[in-house]
């Protein structure tokens, strides 16, 4: 029995140290290149089981080296890959240039993940519909998530939506969303609005304009500020603002999807959603202190101890 299946991507980050960024038509010598697990979805897949819900990842990846990577990463944290597809495509991959200012420049080329079409998910409808919860986001194509949305919450699934890379989303499919989980920008974007918008700081305020625009509920992270739950009517909504953990962050590199990952795996217990966000504020409060996205997230019981 799965109790979360995680549609979305699935890359392989390659990452090297460099002293600044090239400029146009300039050559520079970098560090050692490290390849460490990553996409959006299997980061999320990872960090919902290690937080002990028996995970499905739901996606494409190519037929290559990489993809045999990602897949063995995902079932060393105990995800279920059989609904992990190898196509003929180049696995994605995230081009990652570290540098001092701490302003990572990053290219993803999507290649398999673009493979992850209407026909493809139907293949593996049995994995994710129905599942008591479903979580999705956007680095696969947004036809295929927003179908997905609409699919699972037919079939009785709870559909978590985490909107990023962030895009405009419609009440058709925010009226599935319980909840939709963004960060500050992707508020905005996914309302319509911009970063000059009245209520641009105000998150309670882009919150209920959420709750309006179709969503059931909404989470809305604020990096080390924590995490703000909004849930009930748009008019008089219930909001509470969970506080992030006083840690030392080394690198937040996959921080959402841990939190992702861990709240699906709360509400998957059967956890309200505030409880869930608490776990959840933990889990991205381990992981904030190590370095990587997946190779950061804790097992449940050393976020256990981190919590007593
Ligand atoms: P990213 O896309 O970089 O993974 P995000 O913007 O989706 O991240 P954030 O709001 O940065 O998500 O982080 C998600 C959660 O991780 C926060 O709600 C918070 O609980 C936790 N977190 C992030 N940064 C810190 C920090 N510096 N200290 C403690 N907790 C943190």
């Amino acid at each position: 029995m799965t109790d979360v299946a995680v549609v979305g991507s699935a890359n392989a980050d390659l990452v090297v140290e460099v002293p600044r960024r090239p400029g146009g038509g300039e050559t520079l010598i970098g560090g050692e290149l490290r390849t460490l697990p990553g996409g959006k979805g299997a980061n999320q897949a990872a960090a919902a089981a290690r937080s002990g819900a028996a995970t499905a990842f739901v996606g494409c990846v190519g037929d290559d080296g990489n993809g045999a990577f990602l897949r063995s990463r995902l079932v060393d944290a105990g995800a279920d890959v059989s609904a992990l597809a190898s196509v003929e495509a180049a696995t994605g991959t995230a081009i990652i240039l570290l540098t001092p200012d701490g302003e990572n420049s990053i290219v993803v080329s999507p290649g398999a993940n673009h493979a992850f079409d209407l026909d493809a998910a139907a293949r593996v409808s049995s994995v994710w519909e129905g599942a008591p919860v479903v979580v999705l986001s956007l680095e696969i194509p947004h036809e295929t998530a927003f179908h997905v949305a609409e699919a699972a919450a037919a079939a009785g699934s709870r559909v978590l939506l985490n909107a990023a890379p962030s895009v405009l989303v419609g009440r058709e499919v925010l009226q599935h969303c319980d909840p939709l989980v963004v960060n500050e920008h992707e508020a905005l974007e996914v309302l319509g609005a911009s970063e000059s918008d009245p209520d641009a700081d105000d998150y309670a305020r882009l919150a209920q304009r959420l709750l309006a625009a179709g969503a059931r509920s909404v989470v809305v992270t604020l990096g080390s500020e924590g995490a703000l739950v909004a849930e009930g009517s748009a008019e008089a909504p219930e909001i509470e603002t969970v506080p992030a953990y006083r840690v030392t962050a080394v690198d937040t590199t996959g921080a959402g999807d841990a939190f992702v990952g861990a709240t699906a795996a709360e509400l998957a217990r059967g956890r309200s959603l505030r409880e869930a966000v608490r776990f959840a504020t933990a889990v991205s409060a381990v992981a904030v202190q190590r370095v990587g996205a997946q190779s950061s997230y804790a097992d449940r019981a050393e976020v256990e101890e981190f919590i007593a």
